[in-house]
């Protein structure tokens, strides 16, 4: 039986072969009797699995020692809140980059801890294309710059890391995050909710530079500290442990794919396809300028919104799930995350391709 293509923004598609492994494994993981999401997760089990999950997210991204990796819930959106509960250490601004609905929930977010400084917006221009350096207004006394490489709603994507000297970078990388090699060395701090490339929904990716943890807000609650997080390697509380299993075996896909130079060649293919069926029509559009256009969020809108309602009953017939754009902005998305294989994209480029001719 062949799955459809389902191009949904989060919760997305798993890699066919880790969905299989998880089945072959649900029952009784490597003789132990036991399911993954049965384990005590202090037992030399599911140790095992947190532990191989972790090495091979180094290894993949080459994460140095000097970061702390941690495995925790509450979301992105919970980073929205720890991020300056642990970074301000006595500062009372941060500066933000503001290039879309998330950044924007970030911001809002910081307001309750620090004053936040916009260091610029492109709210005035729809949120259609990334900020260059010259257009930074970077304080030496923010505590930290926090953006968003890529805006999963808007489909905007940083092209290069802004450079912030020695104010540590912190980035929303929840749909972007393994997609492509990444110098984790240029971060403070990286954080990502899992269920885009990384695994399901309930678990978030912390990358921490270790001197950056230790100094809270006064009142901050134990789960909010990612020092108590470090010091517990993760294991403070009971972790979302069926999670960081699927995750590791997402690791373990990635690795044998030949790693994130590999995927982003893949990636980098699929994203070229599709735009380039957007920009050959005159019946599709997307509005982000070139260079910051999103590998892995493609939004479109038709040429007569009238025909929305039958392009997606046509595309979700053809095999092809969830292309509605998010409620805020309206017409299609199509999510590209790593586990979307190219030939989705293909079929997605010849539905249009048909839908256009036959209805456009
Ligand atoms: N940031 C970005 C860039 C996102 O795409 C999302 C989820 N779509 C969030 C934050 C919020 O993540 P969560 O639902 O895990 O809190």
């Amino acid at each position: 039986m062949t799955r459809p293509y389902n191009f949904s923004a989060g919760p997305a598609m798993l890699p066919e072969p880790v969905l299989q492994r998880a089945r072959e494994e649900m029952l009784n993981w490597h003789d132990s009797g036991m399911c993954v999401a049965e384990m005590s997760h202090r037992g030399k089990e599911f140790m095992s699995i947190a532990e191989g999950a972790e090495a091979d997210l180094r290894e993949l991204l080459g994460i140095s020692d000097e970061y702390r990796v941690l495995f925790l819930q509450g979301g992105a959106s919970s980073q929205f809140a720890m991020v300056p509960m642990n970074l301000l250490r006595g500062r009372t601004s941060a500066d933000y980059i503001n290039t879309g609905s998330w950044s924007k929930k970030a911001i809002a977010e910081a307001r309750r801890f620090c004053t936040p400084a916009i260091a610029a917006s492109t709210e005035d221009d729809r949120f259609s294309r990334a900020p260059v350096q010259d257009e930074l207004k970077l304080s030496p006394d923010a505590a930290y710059v926090h953006y968003t490489p890529n805006e999963t709603i808007e489909g905007v994507e940083f092209p290069e890391i802004p450079d912030t000297g020695d104010v540590p970078l912190v980035a929303d990388m929840s749909s972007t995050l393994l997609s492509r090699p990444l110098d984790v060395s240029r971060f403070g701090l990286i954080y990502a909710g899992a269920q885009k490339n990384i695994g399901p929904a309930g678990l978030t990716i912390v990358l921490v530079r270790a001197d950056l943890i230790g100094e809270t807000l006064p009142g901050t609650p134990a789960m909010f500290d990612y020092g108590i997080h470090a010091k517990n390697d993760s294991m403070y509380n009971t972790p979302p442990t069926y999670a960081w299993y699927l995750a590791g075996l997402v690791f373990a896909w990635l690795k044998e794919l030949g790693g994130l130079a590999a995927m982003a060649e893949i990636n980098r293919r699929k994203a070229a396809k599709l735009y380039a069926a957007i920009d050959d029509s005159s019946f599709y559009a997307n509005p982000v300028e070139p260079r910051a256009r999103s590998w892995m969020n493609v939004p479109f809108t038709l040429a007569d919104p009238a025909l929305d309602g039958d392009f997606l009953a046509g595309a979700k017939a053809a095999g092809l799930l969830t292309l509605k754009g998010h409620r805020s902005v309206g017409g299609m998305r199509a999510s590209i995350y790593n586990a979307m294989p190219e030939a989705g994209v293909e079929a997605l480029v010849e539905f249009m391709r048909e839908f256009e001719r036959t209805r456009g």
